[in-house]
């Protein structure tokens, strides 16, 4: 889905998620491994407040597990909690429900101590279009979806899904716009697939992710495609991957856009391994 922020959506979003926000305990923030802070916006702390909240890493499959260690420690220290997961794998989402639990410990204990019966967490999933979070309400809801009564602010349209005994999902999500103002995190985004919009041309971003591999991932590049460093001008790094994809048009020359596509594609599709695109030293 290609979704266009103007300012009119990015008001109504945030409406959205203010309104969900008042029906839950914990908001899970759902951003992609690959990219921890590049596919977070900034405002949703202006949105939350103080309420709770739980950093869910998804797609953790195709990020740099080494990174995404760092980045849950990072979090944690900052005092959120983090945990990653593959939304396409049910068994591994257990530990949502595990870290929600942990992160509203204090609260249910002082519920207990008043002499309350613990319920289940109620909690809603924001993110960016694209991080995953119909996948993960899918995979979490299985068939396990409550039509909701009489619960007040909650439209019709809307639901909650039970998960198991200690959760309950609004099925809704609510959705955050991704933040390109700086050009290096749009290009991220892009590379990675992240967002589907067309905000640099292929050129640019195939250059963009080959300049990043050499200096976060030069051993990868190396076994891909066979090169120690790239070209100066780049053009040469170009023909050398044209020559051995042998990527040409008819007349012989190397196909420029083709040798692009490529690239990306294979940064896309995992060819360049497990790839995390944000570094926690370039944060602290
Ligand atoms: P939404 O726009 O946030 O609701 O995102 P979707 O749920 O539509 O997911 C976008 C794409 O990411 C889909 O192609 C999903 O199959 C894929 N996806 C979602 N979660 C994961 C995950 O944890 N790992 C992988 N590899 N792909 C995922």
């Amino acid at each position: 889905m290609t979704i266009q922020w103007f300012p009119g959506h990015m008001a109504k979003a945030r409406r959205q998620v203010t309104e969900n926000l008042k029906l839950v305990d914990i908001v899970f923030e759902l951003i992609d491994a690959r990219l921890p802070m590049s596919s977070r916006n900034p405002m949703l702390d202006d949105i939350i407040h103080q309420k709770k909240r739980l950093l869910i890493l998804n797609k953790a499959d195709m990020a740099d597990e080494t990174q995404t260690k760092r980045w849950i420690q990072f979090f944690e220290e900052k005092g959120h909690k983090a945990v990653a997961v593959n939304s396409l794998d049910s068994k591994g989402l257990k530990r949502v429900t595990k870290a929600a639990e942990d992160v509203l410990a204090e609260k249910w204990d002082r519920m207990r101590k008043k002499g309350l019966k613990p319920r289940a967490i109620r909690a809603m999933i924001v993110g960016i279009p694209n991080v995953g979070k119909s996948t993960m309400i899918n995979r979490l809801a299985k068939k396990n979806i409550a039509r909701t009564g009489n619960m007040p602010g909650v439209t019709k349209s809307q639901q909650w899904i039970k998960v198991g005994k200690e959760l309950e999902l609004l099925d809704t999500p609510g959705i955050l716009w991704p933040k390109f103002e700086d050009q290096r995190v749009g290009a991220k985004l892009a590379v990675t697939g992240a967002i589907k919009d067309a905000i640099m041309n292929m050129d640019d971003l195939a250059i963009f992710g080959l300049n990043f591999l050499e200096t976060y991932y030069p051993q990868r590049l190396h076994e891909r495609y066979q090169i120690e460093g790239l070209t100066d001008p780049i053009v040469g790094t170009f023909d050398h991957i044209g020559k051995l994809r042998n990527i040409k048009m008819s007349g012989g020359d190397i196909d420029y856009s083709m040798v692009s596509e490529l690239i990306v594609r294979d940064i896309r599709n995992e060819h360049l391994g497990k790839l995390t695109f944000d570094f926690v030293e370039d944060y602290e």
